[in-house]
């Protein structure tokens, strides 16, 4: 075993750092409080390599690992967590399913683009009735002449208003509850596809949220993923398992960060007239931080590893998941505790690592749900 990153990785680290503080940095503060997205950096980060990691050359993307993956988005997220869910889903959701499943020709139609930035994807599953239990989605193709037509709604669907295009959840079956479902590329301009409205949340504020309404929204067989009807469930899961292990480098960016600022403030303060840092209090939250930290990396690239190696199970990515993004909210409340009322204030950045945090608990799967997988693939 051999715990470092790669040499190679260490600099594709340090060049993805420098990249996100040189293009990124400079927007959070404008588009977190416009709550938009900065849509120009989908060619910027295109430009760089830095969209689909994992899409190979071949199709426009630069090939490399969920280890690359996991670096870039730590890296990112350190950043802003907001702007990480809009290029998270980018080369996760909205085209891991083409890239695996899609036929050559949707491949050649959708992934160079989606790798370069000049398209943005969503990936709409979630209905206003149907979330954790995705085979309780409501929303049909039903197969006419030589395509699908599609009816439903789609809610909390990162991308939504900005999306060129989106990789969508229907039954074609609906007779045949989870194994009846398919996935399809909606195109932004297919009649009968529509934004319903942009929606506000708690954190997260520079990505972008929407609901999607579907009204016989006509679109060719071509543009199923896979070849068969049904089996998009199973699509589906495969697709969570790796967004799963991206949510704990994403948990892991967003815990550093928080651990820099408030470490870097309790150098910097003095409380009753003695430095912060000689507070027993403040140094055993600040270890009990460093520690949580260690183990959600270890535990993330551990995942990562078995990943690129095809080897982690559903239980893998769910265990990451849960852990890190539970450890996350531990860390951001630790931070708010020895903050106080500074932290509190909105010039302040803990305000914004803390709300950011507690959205990471829902997307990919609630921290309930990651409890009952987890409990499954033990055989109980
Ligand atoms: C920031 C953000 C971005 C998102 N982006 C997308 C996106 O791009 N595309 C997309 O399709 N969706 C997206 N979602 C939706 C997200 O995936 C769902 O919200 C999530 O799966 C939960 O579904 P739900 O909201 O319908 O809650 P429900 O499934 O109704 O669950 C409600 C509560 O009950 C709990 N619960 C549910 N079932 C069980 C059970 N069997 N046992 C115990 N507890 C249970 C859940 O944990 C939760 O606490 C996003 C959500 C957020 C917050």
């Amino acid at each position: 075993m051999f715990y470092e990153l790669s040499d190679e990785q260490k600099e594709f680290q340090k060049k993805v750092r420098e990249i996100y503080e040189r293009e990124v940095s400079p927007l959070v503060e404008e588009y977190e409080s416009k709550e938009t997205f900065p849509v120009q950096l989908f060619r910027i980060l295109g430009a760089e390599h830095l969209l689909c990691l994992r899409c190979p050359k071949e199709y426009g993307g630069p090939g490399l690992d969920k280890i690359s993956e996991c670096i870039s988005m730590e890296e990112l997220n350190r950043i802003c967590a907001g702007i990480g869910s809009g290029i998270m889903v980018q080369g996760g959701l909205a085209t891991d399913p083409l890239l695996h499943y899609g036929s050559e020709d949707l491949k050649q139609k959708y992934l160079p683009s989606a790798a370069q930035g000049e398209k943005i994807g969503a990936f709409a599953l979630t209905e206003p009735d149907a979330g954790s239990d995705a085979s309780g989605i409501r929303t049909t193709a039903i197969r006419q002449g030589n395509g699908y037509r599609l009816n439903g709604m789609k809610t909390f669907i990162t991308n939504g208003t900005i999306c060129d295009f989106v990789t969508v959840a229907a039954y074609t079956n609906p007779e045949r509850r989870g194994t009846g479902i398919n996935l399809f590329v909606v195109n932004r301009e297919d009649p009968g596809f529509s934004v319903i409205k942009k929606l506000e949340k708690l954190g997260n504020y520079s990505s972008d949220t929407a609901e999607l309404a579907f009204d016989d929204c006509y679109v060719p067989k071509e543009r199923m993923i896979g070849e068969r009807e049904g089996g998009g469930l199973g699509q589906l899961e495969e697709t969570l398992k790796s967004g799963r292990l991206t949510y704990g480098a994403r948990s892991t960016g967003v815990g550093q960060v928080t651990f820099d600022t408030i470490l870097s403030y309790i150098k910097g303060t003095q409380r009753h007239g003695q430095p912060l840092a000689r507070s027993q209090a403040i140094r055993f939250m600040m270890a009990e931080m460093a520690m949580s930290l260690e183990a959600m990396r270890y535990m993330t690239y551990r995942g990562a590893w078995l990943f690129d190696r095809g080897l982690a199970t559903m239980k893998d990515a769910s265990i990451v998941k849960l852990f890190c993004t539970e450890s996350l909210q531990r860390i951001v409340q630790k931070a708010m505790a020895i903050q106080k009322n500074i932290g509190l204030m909105m010039e302040n950045p803990i305000q914004r690592f803390l709300r950011d945090a507690r959205l990471f608990k829902i997307p990919e799967g609630t921290s309930e749900i990651q409890h009952l997988v987890i409990a499954r693939e033990l055989g109980l």
